[in-house]
């Protein structure tokens, strides 16, 4: 019997997972289905709080999760980069945004209408197909089990080890009755990279992005809440191309060389985080990371694991 079951295989389950191994317990990972077919793998996914707003709790997921990501940087670990950012604000805040204690290089610059200011920062971008397999391998060789399983109930998990972590993503609305749990769709475009190295981000409604990666550019965005459609949509891609070349003209002409759409699992309220106790053991919930799952996964990781021993 494992101490703690942890059921879902997406950076919010793999990250726990490794945390809880790394203290000693004996984990085992329950999932579908492989790592290139969660959310997860869909995400742009680069350090920014998206769509999320200030909370104490927050704040420490992110500046544990940004230091956890600029240190396999230095490490080389795979997927894992760092990219000098530039937020076009259209908003007139003045302040500095709640996240930018956990960020560092953050500094301000005047900048032409539409725009009301320009924040600057560097942050950890990770290419996750490479690195979820990666952090797969460090669970394993640290003498985690993950096993192929799809469960219909949190109880099935409950039988085998009296705590189970519920790191289901957008399907823990379903597993543990949480109405507030919805879709959030995201459509991302991929062209080869013509040599970018700088992300900007436009936050605008929707907002533009474009993340460059080792040899492709994630280019978006689409927020669409309570859709539950995972087929690209060619319109959307066409109007993500022409607002990311309006505002990087060296994109123009560059070969798509993919296309996806993601469900984001957002929570109304915030991601949950707390331990529940079940009849036959405790459920730590760990859902609803929205648009920012990778922004908090390692502080996320720490938190659960110290909920769960
Ligand atoms: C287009 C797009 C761009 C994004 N960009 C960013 C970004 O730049 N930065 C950022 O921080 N975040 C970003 N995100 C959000 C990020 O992808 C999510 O917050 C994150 O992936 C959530 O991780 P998760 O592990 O909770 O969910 P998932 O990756 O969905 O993993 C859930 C796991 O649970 C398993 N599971 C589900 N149901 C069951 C069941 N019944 N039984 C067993 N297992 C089950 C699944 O198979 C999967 O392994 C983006 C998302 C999208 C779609």
């Amino acid at each position: 019997m494992a101490d703690v079951i942890v059921v879902g295989g997406g950076i919010i389950g793999l990250t726990a997972a490794l945390r809880l191994r790394e203290r000693g317990a004996d984990v085992t990972v329950w999932t579908p289905a492989g790592p290139e077919q969660t959310v997860s793998a869909v995400a742009a996914a680069v350090w920014y709080p998206t769509r999320t707003g200030y909370d104490p709790r927050l704040l420490d997921w992110a500046r544990a999760t940004y230091d956890q990501f600029y240190r396999h940087a230095f490490e080389r670990v795979p997927g894992v980069l760092i990219r000098e950012t530039r937020n076009l604000e259209r908003d007139g805040s003045t302040g500095e945004p709640w996240w930018a204690p956990a960020a560092r290089g953050v500094r301000y610059l005047p900048i032409d209408r539409p725009w009301t200011r320009e924040v600057r920062f560097r942050a950890p971008l990770v290419e996750m197909t490479a690195y979820l397999p990666w952090l797969r391998q460090q669970f394993v060789a640290a003498g985690g089990r993950v096993v192929r399983r799809r469960i219909d109930r949190l109880e099935e998990a409950l039988v085998e080890a009296p705590t189970v972590v519920n790191a289901t993503g957008l399907a823990a609305g379903a597993l543990c009755g949480d109405p507030d749990v919805i879709p959030a769709r995201g459509q991302i475009v991929r062209v080869a990279n013509p040599g970018i190295i700088v992300s900007v981000r436009d936050q605008d409604e929707p907002s533009t992005y474009i993340h460059p990666r080792s040899r492709d550019v994630v280019l978006g965005g689409t927020w669409q809440e309570n859709s539950w459609n995972t087929t690209p949509d060619p319109a959307t891609r066409d109007a993500i191309l022409q607002r990311c070349i309006a505002l990087v003209p060296e994109l123009a002409g560059a070969p798509i060389v993919g296309e996806e759409a993601g469900l984001r699992p957002v929570r109304r309220g915030g991601p949950r985080v707390e331990a529940e106790k079940w009849p036959g053991g405790t459920v730590v919930h760990a859902y609803g990371h929205g648009g920012a799952g990778m922004t908090l996964c390692w502080g996320c990781a720490d938190e659960v694991a110290a909920l769960a021993l």
